[in-house]
């Protein structure tokens, strides 16, 4: 049976910046849940960031700049958090591997786990294209990574992979 990463948030641990969570409440969640397939992994609390934390964002570029160091993610008063993301995404590619993962599901708009958008850096909720800094360790590595918005389209791939 294939397993399936997904954002800790998701499935309810608080362990977002404010301290809370982003739990969905979704069939389709349920039932992997209840299949045990489910892996949970928050990757800035693996790197090493507490709850709570500052909020955080790509300044000027994506998560894959970030990986490739043209591009830093700080909080609003310049603290520089690169390393700390960076460190995270390494450890939830290093479980995916571990596990044998194909798919990923990730909380859309965070900065390590955002697959469509992303926010620009301007602390002004003005989203950019692109994926947070796990999502793109994720996708370089072969591993899908959609949101919790395209659980339809996961479940389509999944099955593509033969349940
Ligand atoms: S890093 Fe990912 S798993 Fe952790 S709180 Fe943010 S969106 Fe959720």
């Amino acid at each position: 049976m294939h397993k399936i990463l997904i954002s800790a948030c998701l499935i309810g641990e608080k362990v977002r910046y404010d301290g809370g969570d982003c739990h969905t409440h979704s069939p389709i969640i349920e039932q992997w849940q209840q299949q045990g397939r489910l892996v949970l992994l928050c990757p800035e609390v693996a790197g090493g960031l507490p709850i709570p934390r500052a909020p955080a964002e790509i300044r000027h570029g994506t998560g894959a700049m970030v990986l490739d160091k043209t591009a830093n993610i700080m909080t609003a008063d310049h603290n520089d958090l690169s390393q700390q993301f960076i460190s995270g995404a390494e450890q939830t590619l290093t479980l995916a591997r571990t596990h044998k993962i194909k798919l990923a599901i990730l909380k859309e708009g965070s900065p390590s786990c955002g697959s469509n958008y992303i926010y620009d850096g301007s602390f002004t909720s003005i989203k950019r294209t692109g994926s947070g800094v796990t999502a793109a360790l994720l996708q370089r590595n072969h591993i899908k990574v959609f949101s919790e918005h395209c659980l339809i389209e996961a479940t389509a791939f999944l099955n593509t992979m033969g349940s």
